[in-house]
């Protein structure tokens, strides 16, 4: 079977390769370079980067420890070397693997489709290729206020404030979501005085309360500022500077600023030259998909940010594997977007899966955890959610919670109960120990609190 795969991201080049280890003549077709927004502008830099300042993030608190010297300085050139060395490798990563699995690679830009056939230019070189089953994977752009203009100098998305070599004194983020937390993060610690501008009551606001609480007042604590409920009217840029107007409970407020990041989020990059010729229904909130990812067209399936349901990486790639396995009619359950975690990288990290409103709530600190006292480290804590006796959803706020937050989502999606859950062994002295004592908790038997 000809399969045809448009974009190259985490849901496209896993699409491509699931396809093909099912036995189908895939070609994946990618304009930009290999690993799409994840590898290039998104995942991957910002994570190289908030490793870079990790150990300034975490000065103070191995001061404590008895670290003695003066605190360091970053070298933003080496930083961002390190960054692009991360982004280089992931994209050689990739080509590597569509090679090894026999997947057809062309660089181009997908530009229109004709029953099935796509046609493809790169420079003045155009090629067209055949398919049975198409796969749509062009990814998300970022959003703007309307009436503000991104003008990538002075006004930034995140992609550009990947790259800036010279750290700006002053920053303003306009909005409190993902980006904008890790973004904050990260040049709060090379020196910019940052300030975050939140529509919402808090930052994250699709985030439990008390995480998005605890995260906000650790923020503060290391100097960034936040205003919730303040929304941006104008961004004007001066000759020097940039103004910032807001109001915030109806009383109207304006910053000057060097810089402005507009991170109010990113809106599906819907092509209608390539969805139209076949009919595809999509709305401005993306290409209407089932929870098996197919499309109206009875060839054509649609995964990732495109389909707008959920936009991470994680998720992109999981509708690309279970696309492929509905093309190829193996068995594979269908999304279920209430199990993909959500992961913020800040210091520290806050994550979480499932539901975040439930019956009965349970939340075990931190600092009743050896581990945690061993590293010096008080604030975090897991929050469980039950219903019916049974997890059904998981937030955690401290070290190391993107690497634990797998350990609910196995038991949500299994469905295992609390009472096998409360059997499992877990090594001592981890901070995998908390999310086994909240469960305890649940129970009403924890040990340690
Ligand atoms: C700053 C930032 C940080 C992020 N951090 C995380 C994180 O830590 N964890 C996480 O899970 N997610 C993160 N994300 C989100 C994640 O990057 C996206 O959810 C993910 O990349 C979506 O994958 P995708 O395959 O749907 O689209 P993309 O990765 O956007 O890939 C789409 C690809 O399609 C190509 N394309 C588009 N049109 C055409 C065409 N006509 N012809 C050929 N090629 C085309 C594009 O060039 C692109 O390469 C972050 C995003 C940003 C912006």
């Amino acid at each position: 079977m000809k399969i045809a795969v448009i974009g190259g991201g985490p849901g496209g080049y896993v699409a491509a390769i699931r396809c093909a280890q099912y036995g189908g003549d895939v070609t994946l077709i990618e304009e930009g370079p290999l690993g799409g927004t994840c590898v290039n502008v998104g995942c991957i830099p910002t994570k190289a980067l908030l490793k870079g300042i990790e150990p300034l993030a975490q000065w103070s608190h191995f001061e404590k420890l008895g670290l003695e010297g003066p605190k360091p300085s970053m070298h933003v050139g080496k930083l961002l070397k390190h960054s692009n060395k991360a982004i280089q490798m992931s994209r050689q990563g990739i080509e590597y693997l569509l090679k090894k699995n026999s997947v057809s690679l062309i660089h181009g830009k997908a530009y229109a489709i004709k029953n099935h056939t796509i046609y493809i230019r790169e420079g003045d070189k155009e090629t067209s290729i055949e398919f049975d089953k198409l796969i749509v994977a062009t990814g998300s752009l970022s959003s703007s206020i309307p009436g503000i203009e991104v003008d990538q100098e002075k006004i930034i998305f995140s992609d550009k404030a990947l790259e800036l070599t010279e750290i700006p004194t002053n920053m303003v983020i306009i909005g409190g979501g993902v980006i904008g937390c890790e973004m904050a993060t990260i040049y709060n610690q090379l020196g910019t005085n940052v300030t975050i501008l939140e529509g919402q009551s808090q930052i994250l606001p699709c985030e439990d309360t008390d995480a998005a609480h605890a995260l906000q007042k650790s923020l503060q604590s290391s100097g960034i500022k936040i205003h919730c409920h303040s929304i941006v009217s104008s961004v004007i840029r001066e000759k020097e500077s940039v103004r910032v107007v807001w109001t915030q409970n109806q009383q109207s407020n304006s910053l000057d600023t060097d810089i402005v990041l507009m991170a109010i989020g990113r809106r599906p990059n819907i092509l209608p030259s390539l969805l139209d010729p076949l009919g595809i229904q999509y709305s401005h909130k993306g290409v209407l998909t089932s929870p098996y990812l197919e499309t109206n067209h009875p060839d054509v399936y649609c995964i990732g940010d495109l389909n707008g349901k959920w936009m991470l990486a994680h998720t992109a790639s999981r509708e690309g594997m279970i696309a492929a396995a509905r093309i190829f009619q193996k068995e594979t359950p269908p999304i279920q977007y209430g199990l993909q975690p959500s992961v913020v990288f800040t210091h520290p990290e806050l994550v979480g899966v499932g539901k975040r409103i439930a019956d009965k709530t349970f939340t075990y600190p931190y600092s009743a955890n050896g581990k945690a006292r061993a590293s010096g480290i008080r604030d975090g804590f897991v929050k469980v959610f039950i219903e019916d006796n049974q997890l059904v959803g998981c937030t955690f706020f401290g070290d190391h919670a993107s690497d634990m937050i797998s350990l609910a989502t196995m038991a949500i999606q299994n469905k295992i109960s609390l009472s096998e859950l409360s059997f499992i062994t877990y090594p001592h002295p981890t901070f995998s120990e908390v999310f086994g004592e909240s469960i305890e908790l649940a129970e009403n038997m924890a040990i340690h609190m």
